[in-house]
């Protein structure tokens, strides 16, 4: 009893402080805040939308037919927003099938032992019958680069871990990425077979995480098959390695790429009451990867933006500029949707106030991280005081996302919604990125943070004509 006392006491103490310190205007936002997050908190639909998403779409790689029903919904519940207008803007796309279950073992004194597999995204298969070959464990691509002629007719290895003493894990996962991405590539020309990476995560389970490798400009007849093995399957295999250095790896993956396909990004938008030629952006990914349902990547951040104008027309709050959603399709394998987006903004001279993008989980909010002028910087930097009550602490400058990241060139005010990222890589391109990983309460927040930011834009950001670079 005593304990609620003291709080409510102080609860009570901290408004009469704050609100002191607010200028009229800024109550008037103080308010608006608070009821955009009642209203996301009581009568939010992005949980519903991602419920429906990840049971009756699933998992959505570019250029899939599930990618084209995910194009279909999309289009279903930006109308049911009763938005002023939804459309399909078009986007050519890749579009790389698995195939059949990969097969991984390894073989030490006569003894096999399995290992967890995926192909990563953009590979090539294996021969029918697989490759079998002896190993080589690296910690680096400068690593692999010094291996040269001793990489010949050898499965390389690429086990770097992430480094768990960084409190943010997208940077962890920044400093091991390349092995994925450019392992195949790096050891193609030497004549190696086959590439097995560590999965990027944190945690050490049976689960196997994919994602894009690209071959660069390696010929196509050095092209060779990339997987990635879960991070326990890593560790055995390499204390398995130092105890017998000649014991084999086999391999087997039929994953393909198929000609590029027609795809669509799904736009809606609410019209701007004094300025609709000018517009603000808000968006995630529709596409995911397919070994799990896309939950936190990115149903969360395409259900969190389309509440944001959901939230918008709840609360009959009229914005000055337009404000837009997109659903991006294909993030995941090259950017298709966003350079189809940012092409036609360029083509139309399409005067961009600003962007937000949410593609970094569903989890707690944390705050934003901006990517525009110093003014504008510091602008954002000051609605700190507004919207720390809601535990967005962390306003800093830094990116704001791979789809919305080609608007830059028009000196627009990037943001990137930044939620906690300490459970994100757990799931993140794995089997285990599911619905019921999305906690409704964070979810919710989520959407409600992203919308006070918009609301926030809306008002106060100034015409990019007038920013003085
Ligand atoms: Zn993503």
């Amino acid at each position: 009893m005593l304990a609620i006392f003291a709080i409510a006491c102080n609860e009570k103490k901290e408004t009469k402080t704050s609100s002191t310190e607010l200028t009229a205007e800024e109550k008037t936002d103080k308010d608006n805040i608070k009821k955009i997050f009642d209203s996301a908190l009581t009568n939010g639909k992005s949980y519903e939308w991602l419920r429906d998403l990840t049971t009756n779409v699933g998992g959505r790689l570019s250029g899939s037919p599930e990618a084209a029903m995910a194009v279909k919904w999309g289009e279903k519940v930006m109308k049911e927003v009763g938005l002023d207008s939804v459309w399909l803007q078009p986007a050519i796309v890749p579009h790389w099938v698995r195939g059949e279950k990969e097969v991984a073992y390894f073989v030490s004194k006569g003894k096999k032992t399995a290992m967890a597999v995926c192909a990563l995204g953009g590979s090539v298969a294996t021969p029918n019958k697989g490759v079998m070959a002896e190993v080589i464990e690296v910690k680096s691509i400068k690593e692999a680069q010094a291996l040269g002629e001793k990489a010949t007719g050898k499965i390389i290895f690429f086990n770097r871990p992430f480094d768990n003493t960084l409190i943010n894990t997208f940077r962890a996962y920044g400093g091991c990425v390349d092995q994925r991405t450019r392992g195949a590539a790096t050891v193609g020309e030497f004549g190696a077979l086959a590439v097995i990476v560590r999965s990027m995560t944190n945690n050490i389970d049976n689960y196997p995480h994919t994602g894009t490798m690209q071959y660069g400009d390696t010929p196509k007849s050095d092209y060779i098959p990339a997987a990635a093995i879960s991070t326990l399957a890593a560790e055995n295999l390499s204390k398995s390695l130092k105890a017998d250095p000649k014991l084999k790896i086999y391999l087997r993956q039929t994953s393909e790429n198929l000609p590029k396909e027609k795809s669509f990004n799904v736009i809606g938008e609410i019209r701007g009451s004094e300025n609709p030629e000018k517009v603000i952006v808000v968006g995630g990914h529709l596409d995911s990867w397919d070994l799990g349902d896309g939950a936190h990547d990115d149903g969360t951040g395409i259900v969190q933006s389309l509440e944001v104008l959901h939230i918008f027309k709840m609360n009959n709050i009229k914005p000055k500029n337009t404000i837009r959603v997109v659903f991006f399709m294909d993030e995941e394998q090259g950017g298709g949707g966003a350079d189809a987006y940012a092409h036609a903004a360029k083509l139309t001279d399409e005067n961009h106030l600003g962007g937000l993008e949410s593609d970094a989980g569903g989890h707690t909010p944390r705050g934003f991280t901006i990517d525009a002028n110093e003014g504008n910087t510091k602008l954002l930097k000051a609605w700190k005081k507004l919207l720390s009550p809601y535990g967005l602490h962390d306003i800093e400058k830094g990116g704001s996302g791979a789809d919305i990241a080609p608007l830059k060139a028009n000196h627009t005010t990037l943001v990137g919604y930044r939620p906690d990222s300490q459970r994100y890589f757990d799931y993140h391109h794995a089997a285990s990125d599911t619905f019921d990983k999305v906690n409704k309460r964070e979810l919710e927040l989520g959407s409600a943070s992203m919308a006070s930011m918009i609301y926030l834009m809306d008002k106060y950001l100034e015409n990019p004509d007038s920013i003085k670079q």
